[in-house]
């Protein structure tokens, strides 16, 4: 059984070393924007394993020079011209469309706070795919449906707080066969994304059958 998640990381920093090479024609008030695409294709083998990366890839990169008093000029015609660039830059990439508005906010944010335009902002895209070999099985909906509720003060064993959530209990808790309790919540969530009792690995009963 395999699975695969795909998302996108942005990550923006202002340098702390100025750029080597800032060419000839370029104003001494204009800062560099440079956008690096990378794609990274990793693989899980399980919900706790580390990712194993088997391919990271350079995909491209994109320079912005931008006049860094007129940019953080706002409102100002030069500043929605450059919002406009990265966003037309942004929809040849493979970041989102939902998620370029607050990439650009991210962006401009760091624009506003940096002083010194010799150093330059470095903004890193990564597309990222990864393979799941194994996941968590959800437990049927009936099976949480059918939880035992059990007022607390009817307990033998005494605990107070959820192994889960560590908040205490109300009157009423929500108890496991396996005779683990926790919050109603806590645990109806839990079970909802993973089967097994969180304290005792005791399995709750599955629409398919566990994979190994
Ligand atoms: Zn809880
Ligand atoms: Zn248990």
């Amino acid at each position: 059984m395999e699975f695969t998640e795909k998302e996108t990381v942005m990550n923006a920093v202002q340098e702390s070393v100025p750029c080597a090479d800032r060419g000839g024609e370029v104003a001494d008030n204009y800062i560099l924007l440079k956008f690096s695409l990378y794609k990274y294709i990793g693989c899980c083998p399980g919900p706790e394993s580390p990712i194993r990366w088997d391919s990271q890839t350079h995909q491209g990169e994109k320079d912005f020079w931008v006049d860094l008093a007129g940019i953080k000029q706002m409102p100002s015609a030069y500043r929605s011209r450059c919002r406009r660039s990265f966003s037309d830059y942004l929809s040849t990439t493979n970041v989102p469309e939902d998620q370029h508005a607050l990439a650009i906010q991210m962006l401009l944010e760091l624009v506003d706070e940096a002083v010194n335009p010799d150093l330059p902002i470095n903004v890193e895209i990564f597309d990222v795919t990864v393979h799941n070999r194994r996941r968590t099985i959800p437990a049927t909906r009936e099976s949480i449906e059918g939880l035992e509720r059990v007022r607390l003060d009817l307990l033998e064993e005494d605990g107070e707080t959820c192994a889960i959530c560590w908040g205490v209990y109300d009157q009423l808790v929500t108890r496991l066969p396996c005779s683990h309790y926790f919050h109603g919540e806590c645990i109806c969530g839990w079970l909802q994304i993973n089967h097994v009792c969180p304290m005792c690995r005791f399995a709750m009963p599955t629409e398919e059958l566990p994979s190994t």
